[in-house]
């Protein structure tokens, strides 16, 4: 599958990686829109937010927590910060493997553009 967030899950492609577990990886995005935005996604391949199942209930939740924890450990939890998953074209996705975008590091704005 020509999936670039596969290909970084299996370590072909590099990124500046900042958290791994079994299910979970998190990275920085190369092209950020804030001072801190990081990538929080499933090893799981799910195209998008339409495709989840309840089997997938505490991956999303695991996702959502493990985004908290990153936010904090980036001084984000009193400033604030936003968590974004883009679907489909409206949406702005263009990566079609699921991931949660953590934004802070300046007023965000609301809303979105
Ligand atoms: P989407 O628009 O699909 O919600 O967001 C995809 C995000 O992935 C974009 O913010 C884009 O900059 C980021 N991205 C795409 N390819 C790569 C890559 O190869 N490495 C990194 N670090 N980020 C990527
Ligand atoms: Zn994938």
């Amino acid at each position: 599958m020509d999936c670039i967030f596969c290909k970084i899950i299996n370590g072909k492609v590099p990124v500046d990686k900042i958290y791994e577990n079994k299910q979970i990886i998190a990275f920085c995005d190369h092209h950020p829109q804030a001072p801190v935005h990081q990538l929080i996604l499933p090893k799981k391949h799910i195209d998008t937010l339409n495709d989840l199942t309840v089997e997938d209930s505490a991956l999303l939740g695991s996702l959502i927590q493990t985004a908290s924890q990153l936010a904090e450990k980036a001084g984000l939890a009193k400033p604030g910060y936003r968590l974004v998953f883009n679907c489909n074209a409206d949406g702005g996705q263009l990566v079609f493997h699921i991931h949660l975008h953590l934004l802070g590091g300046r007023p965000l704005g609301w809303p979105p553009g």
